[in-house]
């Protein structure tokens, strides 16, 4: 049983046939979790659809109706990198009502997750590289709007750049945006984030540990966020085929321990999500996803032995 819990729907799945992405992911990484004991069916809450309003608060009116109606140019279709169907189109909007439900439980336990998102190319008015629906800015609005919280910090740790996020947040003073990513990749553009760490082609876990922690914890200690939405890519794994990065198995695990201590110190509730994992070995991909979902209960369960003994 975990000390947080775990959403995940069946429907995460993009329906994308044979693709580099490998969209059975969402149900191997929920199966390993229950296969090896590390969660209970008690752990898991399914989502629902996020709304149209919901889509709304981030999505011009006229990208959701394409995407709805199936109406997207042969362009547009050829920069979102993955083939249009309805079941991707429910995917991404059950993805998104995942974010805003790991978002609103890591406000009442500390620490959340949902088993798909982080879809951080997609634009206000496009979808790109893979990603239609911005489900971690649509959770943000959302709980803006709801009132939950004021500001929010969104650590993206996937090997390429979070344009989508960097652009929709970019005049906004209440979201703090950190990227960590190989500079030499995709994407060619790449609109500023709050904080932009450029990593060299095959950076190693130090060099890229010791990019990150310091600017997670100066940003927590500077902008003092609300919540944390962490965007888990598994892709600057040293045998990704889309990455450049040389980051071990230990390496990741220890990275996203490292920040979920930083905000657990600061009582910031995180709220994670997957993102890019194209590993030549699906397994691997898998199970980087699964060792964040380790990290966090590491994380949760030395904090509540610290209380426990203080109290
Ligand atoms: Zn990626």
């Amino acid at each position: 049983m975990l000390p947080f819990k775990l959403v995940y729907h069946e429907r995460y799945d993009l329906n994308l046939g044979p693709h580099v992405f490998p969209s059975q992911k969402f149900r191997l990484i929920y199966e390993m979790l229950l296969h090896e004991g590390i969660a209970t069916p008690e752990d898991v809450l399914r989502p629902n659809t996020a709304s149209d309003e919901d889509i709304l608060r981030v999505h011009t009116a006229d990208w959701v109706r394409k995407l709805k109606t199936g109406t997207l140019s042969a362009s547009e279709v050829m920069l979102l990198e993955v083939p249009y169907s309805k079941e991707l189109v429910e995917a991404v909007w059950l993805a998104a009502g995942g974010t805003i439900l790991a978002g609103q439980s890591a406000l009442r336990d500390g620490f959340g997750t949902n088993l798909s998102g982080g879809f951080h190319h997609a634009y206000p008015g496009h979808g790109e590289g893979f990603c239609a629906i911005h489900d971690v800015a649509v959770a943000i609005r959302k709980l803006q709007a709801d009132g939950a919280v004021k500001k929010a910090i969104v650590v993206d740790t996937d090997v390429h750049h979070g344009n989508g996020t960097a652009a929709i947040f970019r005049n906004d003073p209440t979201v703090f945006t950190i990227s960590i990513h190989q500079e030499n990749n995709y994407p060619a553009h790449k609109p500023p984030s709050n904080v932009d760490l450029n990593m060299p082609d095959r950076a190693e876990d130090d060099e890229y540990l010791g990019a990150l922690i310091p600017a997670v914890q100066k940003a927590l200690d500077e902008f003092e966020p609300e919540i944390l939405f962490y965007v888990g890519g598994a892709d600057p794994y040293c045998e990704d085929q889309l990455g450049g990065l040389s980051l071990t198995k230990e390496g990741l695990k220890r990275r996203d321990r490292q920040v979920f201590e930083e905000a657990r110190r600061r009582n910031t509730p995180v709220a994670t999500t997957l993102a890019g994992g194209y590993a030549r070995r699906v397994e691997d991909t898998i199970r980087i996803h699964v060792n964040t979902i380790l990290a966090g209960r590491e994380v949760a369960e030395k904090s509540s032995q610290r209380s426990s003994m203080s109290g």
